[in-house]
């Protein structure tokens, strides 16, 4: 019989639920809103309500609980150190809901989660080596090596959206350092470079986005065009750096701004194509990430069975 395991991404505004089996097959689906009440306190509690209002027979066949979270995992597996969104601080959720419903939990970052997705069920597939990045309201990023995330000896490795760059604009970043590839390379970044190249463009198109920002370099825009570049050739020389450092088969590219394919793919390539190592040039892929919102539900129950050492 096939083994069951609950994949669990907890979002700042929807926490998504998956019944998925070792194959990698969702059997059911489901979501509750998060409830963000007392710095978050009530989240654990009602993550295990409904589980056992979902699955109220199909609980004792299920072999393990893996769950992404908005922030970093200590060393020990057992304690989400911080998760901003939610309020939490140093909460220990593994043990807590393994108390409650009798089953092994495992917790995992959930950047880190989405790159074990997409190595299991998406587009790496049977890959074993992968940079994921993600581009959305922030920047996120998951090294995975070996089949093996890299999580780092302070639970930030992979955190490639805090890599500096070098720039003579000052930007905060939400981790409290200045100019982090995220405060340039994520959407909100994006729109605020084209703020910079045009600061007229805000009057004109008062809470444009990088949606925005994309329809106008489609038109031919040169302003946008050049926001849109300058935004690129950064990401793009952080990654062939990056790619320089571990040398694995891929990167893959997910969150808001990937939506936009090739508008943004073709000319990265480019750019990690013009700084990358000549022994790695041409044996790389970039892509598109292809799990979308369920790649962490994915990566959580992957990562779940490899922690129990149900898989290598
Ligand atoms: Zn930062």
């Amino acid at each position: 019989m096939m083994k069951q395991y609950i994949g669990i991404d907890i979002g700042g505004t929807m926490i998504k639920f998956a019944l998925i089996d070792q194959a990698g097959k969702i059997g059911k689906k489901w979501r509750i809103p998060t409830n963000l009440a007392e710095n978050g306190a009530y989240i654990p509690s009602e993550i295990a309500e409904s589980i056992e209002n979902e699955l109220p027979t199909a609980l004792e066949s299920v072999k393990g609980i893996g769950i992404g979270v908005p922030g970093p995992i200590s060393r020990s597996g057992e304690t989400v150190l911080e998760a901003v969104n939610l309020g939490w601080k140093k909460l220990p959720l593994k043990k807590g809901l393994e108390e409650r419903l009798g089953i092994p939990v495992a917790l995992i970052n959930d950047a880190n989660a989405a790159a074990l997705g997409e190595m299991w069920q998406g587009v790496s597939k049977g890959k074993r080596n992968l940079l994921f990045v993600t581009l959305g309201t922030g920047v996120g990023g998951g090294i995975v090596l070996n089949g093996k995330i890299l999580n780092g000896v302070h639970s930030s490795g992979g955190e490639i959206g805090h890599i500096p760059i070098s720039s003579s604009e000052h930007r905060l970043c939400g981790c409290g350092n200045i100019n982090c590839l995220e405060t340039f390379c994520s959407a909100n970044g994006l729109v605020k470079t084209m703020k910079v190249v045009d600061p007229e463009r805000a009057a004109v198109h008062p809470g444009f986005t990088a949606v925005d920002i994309f329809k106008w370099v489609a038109a031919g825009d040169l302003r946008a065009q050049e926001a849109l570049a300058a935004t690129i050739e950064r990401l793009g020389m952080v990654l062939a750096g990056i790619m320089n450092t571990i040398d694995v088969e891929e990167i893959v590219i997910g969150g808001g701004l990937s939506e936009a394919g090739d508008a943004l793919l073709a000319p990265l390539r480019l750019v990690v194509d013009a700084h990358i190592f000549p022994q790695i040039r041409g044996n790389y892929h970039v892509k598109k990430a292809a799990l979308g919102n369920d790649a962490g539900i994915y990566g959580a129950v992957y990562y779940c069975q490899s922690v129990h050492e149900m898989i290598d």
